[in-house]
């Protein structure tokens, strides 16, 4: 099937569930809605192909069909499923993904695992990806690539074939010289992202720090800087430069360099927050939480997401502060994406260890200072807890973005409650008006939070209405808008139908 653009992400596009025998494709509703804002591209050509990998146990027969049509609200799109065997997922995704790029690209050197990489099958599987692209791509097609784990198919692609345009989105961080360059592989990576026609990155901080990476390794030239919009600057972490590079030069090609920060449905999300099923249980929580302010804590159990040093720092308020005994409680959701792995079984034991002595030290039969959840909430459910809370308590010590907060901001359709944000989130560069954390600083930490608690409902109705502002200037259909305009830059499709 000849395709005018192609996405290629590692993930299938819906959930695939087996009834009675038959699989049914059905859509899965993720509340940020990054996937639908994908799919939604494939209305603007007239047809589209995801590529994505599916394990078989077998690849030369992997006992499902490589290819299936799906017509939806979207278009008309063929599902390309890469079959690739456990060992092939486990060294690609869980090993060289998640032990050596994943420390390095949130800044944590000494997480970094060298040891297990097989760079010869990450290098294959990529390559795999590449030619699954390649093969659906039309002639002068658009082929959009995402996340780190598809770092080298922009350059096998480029070789395969040179008709096509190249996009690459990063959904996560991207560090600066320093970091990167410890991954031995760092050349490999860099002169795979400038075989694009353009790469794309949540905030100006992450363009910027990879162009200083580009220009450390390679011979690239900056052809194009712009100011960086006055509303992503801030103090400190925000930028190190108020102008950013958003061309390049190299070996006789363009590449622009685009920000484009993902946010989330707000109307989907205010949407939920007024249905009387969500009035009920706030009610329901609000009752159980008596006159005692709830502060909630959601992010996935990842050591990057900070949920120990959280609990450090709640830990030492209550010691210092006993009058908040009783009055307060912390709901620190923590959910792992990744069980079997040991780097995060640790981090959940750590979680649970520090809940365990907190709840421990400073419990009563009346009181409990941490409910620790560690299974998913459904969204419709977190909504409830959004609304319910006094103050989200979001405090990364690395984030692409995260959007927990934003969907905290989303839900306050009453204008009311706290967000407390970490600065190393890359939301914080859109949410100045939260207030601002540094995780790596008790006294910041502590401050916060205290903060938080005792702000009075003007200050958290001004607040919010700042926060509010931004959420729905930079949601994700601003996201998919701010992208189409840079793929429109690069030429090919999708080009918008006639
Ligand atoms: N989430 C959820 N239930 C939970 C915990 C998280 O539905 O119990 C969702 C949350 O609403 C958000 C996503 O998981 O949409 C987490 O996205 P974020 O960008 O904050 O973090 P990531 O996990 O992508 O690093």
């Amino acid at each position: 099937m000849s395709s005018d653009l192609v996405i290629v992400y590692h993930r299938q596009p819906y959930e695939e569930v087996e009834l009675d025998g038959k699989i049914e494709f059905r859509e899965n509703k993720s509340p940020n809605g990054i996937v639908p804002t994908l799919k939604s591209f494939f209305g603007k050509v007239d047809h589209g192909a995801w590529v994505a990998w599916k394990q078989a146990e077998d690849t030369a027969n992997p006992g499902f069909d490589r290819v299936v049509e799906i017509e939806d609200d979207y278009g008309k799109y063929s599902v390309s499923r890469l079959p690739l065997t456990e060992n092939q997922v486990k060294q690609f995704y869980h090993v060289t993904s998640k032990e050596a790029f994943w420390p390095i690209l949130h800044g944590f050197k000494e997480r970094y695992n060298y040891d297990p990489v097989d760079w010869p099958n990450f290098r294959q599987v990529n390559w795999s990806f590449a030619e699954a692209a390649a093969s659906e791509a039309a002639e002068g097609a658009l082929v959009w690539v995402h996340d780190y784990n598809l770092w080298l198919v922009p350059g096998y692609l480029r070789q395969m074939r040179p008709d096509v345009k190249i996009a690459f989105f990063h959904h996560t961080p991207f560090p600066p010289p320093d970091i990167f360059n410890v991954l031995p592989w760092r050349k490999e990576i860099t002169e795979s992202l400038l075989a694009c026609d353009a790469v794309g990155f949540h905030i100006p901080r992450y363009a910027a720090n990879f162009v200083q990476v580009a220009r450390s390794l390679t011979d690239v030239d900056v052809t194009e800087r712009v100011r960086v919009s006055e509303d992503l600057i801030s103090e400190g972490t925000a930028l190190t430069e108020r102008t950013v590079p958003t061309r390049l030069s190299w070996k006789g090609r363009d590449v622009i360099v685009n920000t484009a920060s993902v946010g989330v449905d707000t109307a989907y999300i205010a949407e939920r927050a007024a249905t009387d099923e969500t009035a009920n249980q706030v009610a329901r929580i609000r009752k159980e939480m008596g006159d005692a302010q709830l502060i909630l804590s959601v992010g996935r159990t990842d050591y990057t997401k900070g949920g120990v040093e959280q609990m450090q720092s709640f830990e030492r308020v209550l010691e210092a502060n006993p009058e908040l005994h009783g009055k307060v409680r912390l709901m620190h959701v923590s959910v792992s994406a990744n069980r079997n792995m040991t780097v995060y079984a640790e981090v959940q034991a750590a979680i649970e260890e520090t809940a365990g002595r907190i709840n421990g030290r400073f419990g009563r039969l009346d009181w409990q200072p941490i409910s620790l959840i560690s299974r998913p909430i459904p969204f419709a459910e977190l909504v409830a807890y959004y609304r319910a809370a006094d103050v989200a308590w979001i405090t990364p010590l690395a984030d692409g973005m995260n959007l927990v907060c934003k969907e905290y901001v989303s839900a306050r359709t009453d204008g009311a409650g706290v967000l407390v944000l970490s600065e190393f989130a890359g939301a914080a560069v859109e949410l100045g008006s939260a207030v601002i954390a540094n995780p790596f600083s008790n006294r910041s930490m502590d401050e916060a939070i205290l903060r938080g608690l005792r702000m009075g409902e003007d200050e958290q109705r001004a607040r919010m209405a700042e926060l509010k502002k931004a959420v729905e200037k930079y949601d994700v259909g601003a996201w998919g808008r701010s992208i189409d305009e840079v793929l429109g830059k690069v030429g090919g499709s999708p080009s918008p139908k006639p």
